[in-house]
């Protein structure tokens, strides 16, 4: 039963996920490593029961709370560039844990995930779903975002999931050198632009990537 829910039938089937993936080649996506865990990720599980026929939809979907799970495309972009140039990533920070599928994908490409959401009931559902697909280099806090999380720092990579209006200071102070943030910045309503900023030994070199849509960066936990 339980095999069969993770596997998906239909409109969660392994066919449907495949028909995404082409997609998400003909959006430009390349790097194999995020098209292979993404063929093989059910998305289904990380959703309420009467979306997951529309997991594989190209949208951000609600996943309550007033927050949303973010776009396959989205979730594949972010995590190439991430990657990009690099054979491996020791760890990561992600910012905005929201229903953990992003976090899911991110632990199959990476060395460790660090995860921080700062609606604790996401954070729970999240850990179920990754705990489901018997990821184990998943750690979680609920706390606020805007802090990073100093214990494990400096990180080699840093993905955030919502957008501040400005990068905040801890993050870049928790960024390894040579280590790489990806991050949507702007205004609520706004303009919103995709940015990669990579640390060296005396800068933060920004590159302007593409305009998105994200929910706002907020303060404080509920
Ligand atoms: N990648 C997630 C995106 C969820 S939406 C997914 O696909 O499910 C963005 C998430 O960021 C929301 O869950 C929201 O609660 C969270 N968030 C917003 N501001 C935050 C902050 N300052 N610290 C931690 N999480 C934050």
């Amino acid at each position: 039963m339980m095999q069969r829910h993770l596997q998906g039938i239909g409109m969660t089937s392994q066919r449907t996920r495949d028909r995404m993936i082409k997609r998400l080649i003909e959006q430009g996506i390349t790097d194999e490593r995020v098209l292979n865990v993404m063929r093989t990720t059910p998305r289904h599980i990380f959703m309420d029961e009467a979306l997951a026929s529309r997991a594989y939809e190209d949208t951000a979907l609600p996943i309550g709370y007033n927050q949303t799970i973010s776009q396959p495309y989205i979730v594949a972009k972010m995590t190439e560039l991430l990657l990009e140039n690099r054979e491996s990533l020791g760890n990561v920070l992600e910012i905005g844990t929201g229903c953990g599928y992003q976090t899911a994908i991110l632990a199959q490409v990476v060395g460790d995930v660090y995860s921080v959401e700062r609606i604790l009931p996401l954070q729970k559902k999240a850990k179920t779903h990754t705990e489901l697909l018997k990821l184990k280099n998943i750690r979680y806090t609920h706390s606020d975002g805007g802090w990073g999380w100093a214990d494990y720092a400096p990180y080699e990579g840093i993905l955030v999931a919502a957008a501040p209006n400005e990068v905040p200071e801890a993050l870049l102070e928790q960024l390894a050198i040579g280590g790489v943030m990806i991050i949507p910045v702007g205004e609520q309503d706004g303009d919103q632009i995709l940015q990669r900023i990579t640390r060296t030994e005396s800068h933060f070199q920004i590159e302007e990537l593409e305009p998105v849509i994200f929910v706002p960066f907020l303060a404080g936990k509920e």
